[in-house]
């Protein structure tokens, strides 16, 4: 996403760009792969910026043809199903979910109150997305203060807050534990109300066809606009001549010269792989030695089985946790994507499990394919057996099953132990991110999930933009977009 969108803005602004990626496929993490007719997707659960109007939708809108694109947007965005029968539905509309969660715990009437409250403020705020930092000046300031008048308040709580700490105030055991679930809870209170407000807004939604066929949108952008992109071209090493980035140094041997290099490939191997260490920062190296990374293991089940009709996004209570590494698993994600028709055959279905998972687990065996092969199938197991007792319907219709570990996530696109939002930054490091210049290097930038997480993909979407903004100011030209 980073590296598409930074090539599409530079080639609008008149740069001779092209790319290097050691795929075949466009979209790094942002994709899905076909297995016997089943489209596996492999990213996109919501992705914000798909309503009509939002301001990531306008900055999806400079690179790819979302407005022409099918978006799925659901009523119920999750439903968490606990022990005992419990349910919690996450509804998008969030006076359907505030009404639901005071039926299921009228004593946290206060809390549940401030955080619908806290949602509806950012479900209508403009954030200062535009203009990198590095292009703020102080007279940015007032005017920037005054846009964000309205949100300074929720932002200054619920950016300080972990979710884990926010939701300790909710009596209600069962609501602390599902509310949990949305996402990593580590995250700061501010990832998980701004998600609540951007399912509300209708701007979270799903675009059909999936992730492949959105990043090969921004493929085509890229390509309209005279953009050259090179598939298997596997960057070993950038050039460096005093100091200064002068190309790459590609697998094959060849060398590319160019007058800037934009590294969107992984943090982590740019930095102590391709530019041997050389250039690294104390923060880069603290935030690599302190700061967590969340990866997941994937496993998908094609059944010959049309549900739709049937529960489409559920994190489901296991009678026995799955532990893989560090990573306790009490739930288990189910997506039925029978909402998207085109992920597989007409009458069959894609299910998708999803479980945290240390990198660990899967690093210590994947060089020995058979150990490595044993666990996956281990696994397939213990997961086809949670899929059959939450849809019977399934029973000895499972016709492919595929299994991506982070493991597999880092062998495809080179990111750092499979992490997919980059580090999980704690809320007390405050506005965290990583200058997109090396000390000591010039005409090099680093764009991508990392220099500002948990970016996702408008976040990594939206760092290739900045790059190629900071590019332009300092050539005194002025950044256009279409
Ligand atoms: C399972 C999963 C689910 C996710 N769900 C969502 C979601 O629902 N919504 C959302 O917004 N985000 C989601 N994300 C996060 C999102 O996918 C990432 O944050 C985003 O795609 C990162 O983009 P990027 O451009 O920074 O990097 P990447 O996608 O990692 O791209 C880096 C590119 O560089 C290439 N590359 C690396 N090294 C080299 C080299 N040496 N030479 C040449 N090329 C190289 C790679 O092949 C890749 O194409 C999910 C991620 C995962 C893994």
């Amino acid at each position: 996403m980073a590296g598409l969108s930074a090539g599409i803005h530079a080639c609008r602004n008149d740069y001779d760009a092209e790319i290097y990626e050691q795929h075949n496929l466009p979209g790094g993490l942002c994709t899905a792969w076909d297995r016997k007719g089943y489209t596996i997707d492999g990213c996109i659960h919501w992705l914000v910026g798909t309503g009509p109007g939002s301001q990531f939708n306008r900055l999806w809108r400079e690179v790819c043809a979302i407005d022409n694109m099918e978006i799925i947007n659901r009523d119920i965005f999750m439903s968490v199903e606990g022990s005992d029968g419990k349910i919690l539905h996450l509804y998008s509309d969030l006076d359907r979910l505030e009404e639901h969660l005071l039926e299921t715990s009228p004593a946290d009437e206060v809390v549940i109150k401030n955080l619908i409250k806290a949602a509806r403020v950012l479900s209508t705020a403009d954030f200062p997305l535009e203009k990198p930092n590095e292009l703020y000046r102080f007279w940015d300031m007032p005017l920037m203060f005054f846009n964000m008048m309205p949100i300074l308040k929720v932002m200054g709580q619920l950016s300080r807050i972990s979710i884990k700490d926010y939701l300790a105030e909710f009596e209600d055991p069962f609501l602390r534990e599902a509310l949990s679930l949305v996402m990593p809870a580590g995250y700061s209170m501010i990832s998980l109300v701004s998600t609540l407000a951007s399912l509300h807004s209708r701007d979270a939604g799903f675009p059909a066809g999936g992730s492949l066929a959105f990043a090969r949108s921004l493929e085509n952008r890229f390509l309209e606009l005279g953009g050259r992109l090179n598939y298997g071209s596997r960057v070993k090493e950038i050039l460096v001549e005093n100091n200064c980035a002068t190309g790459l140094l590609l697998q094959d041997g060849s060398k590319v010269y160019g007058d800037i290099v934009i590294s969107a490939a992984d943090l982590h191997s740019t930095v102590y792989g391709m530019l041997n260490s050389r250039y690294r920062s104390a923060k880069i190296d603290e935030s690599f030695d302190h700061l967590p990374v969340y990866s997941s293991v994937q496993v998908s089940l094609g059944v010959d089985s049309d549900l739709t009709g049937e529960t489409e996004s559920a994190a489901v209570k296991m009678d026995s946790p799955i532990t893989l590494g560090y990573e306790h698993n009490r739930y288990i994600y189910l997506t039925n994507c029978s909402f998207d028709p085109s992920l597989a055959p007409a009458g069959k279905t894609v299910i998708k499990a999803t479980l945290y998972s240390a990198y660990e687990h899967w690093e210590a065996s994947a060089d020995n394919p058979e150990r490595y092969r044993e666990k996956k199938n281990k696994l397939a197991e213990q997961v086809i057996s949670e899929v059959e007792k939450r849809f019977p319907v399934v029973k000895g219709r499972i016709e492919m099953i595929d299994v991506a570990t982070p493991v597999t996530f880092s062998r495809y696109t080179g990111v750092w132990k499979g992490a997919y939002m980059a580090w999980i930054v704690p809320p007390e490091a405050g506005r965290f991110k990583i200058p997109k210049e090396l000390p000591g290097l010039s005409n090099f930038y680093q764009a991508g999930q990392w220099v500002e997480p948990p970016a996702g993909l408008p976040g990594s979407m939206l760092t290739g933009r900045h790059v190629i903004q900071i590019i332009c100011s300092r050539d005194a030209k002025t950044f256009v977009v279409e």
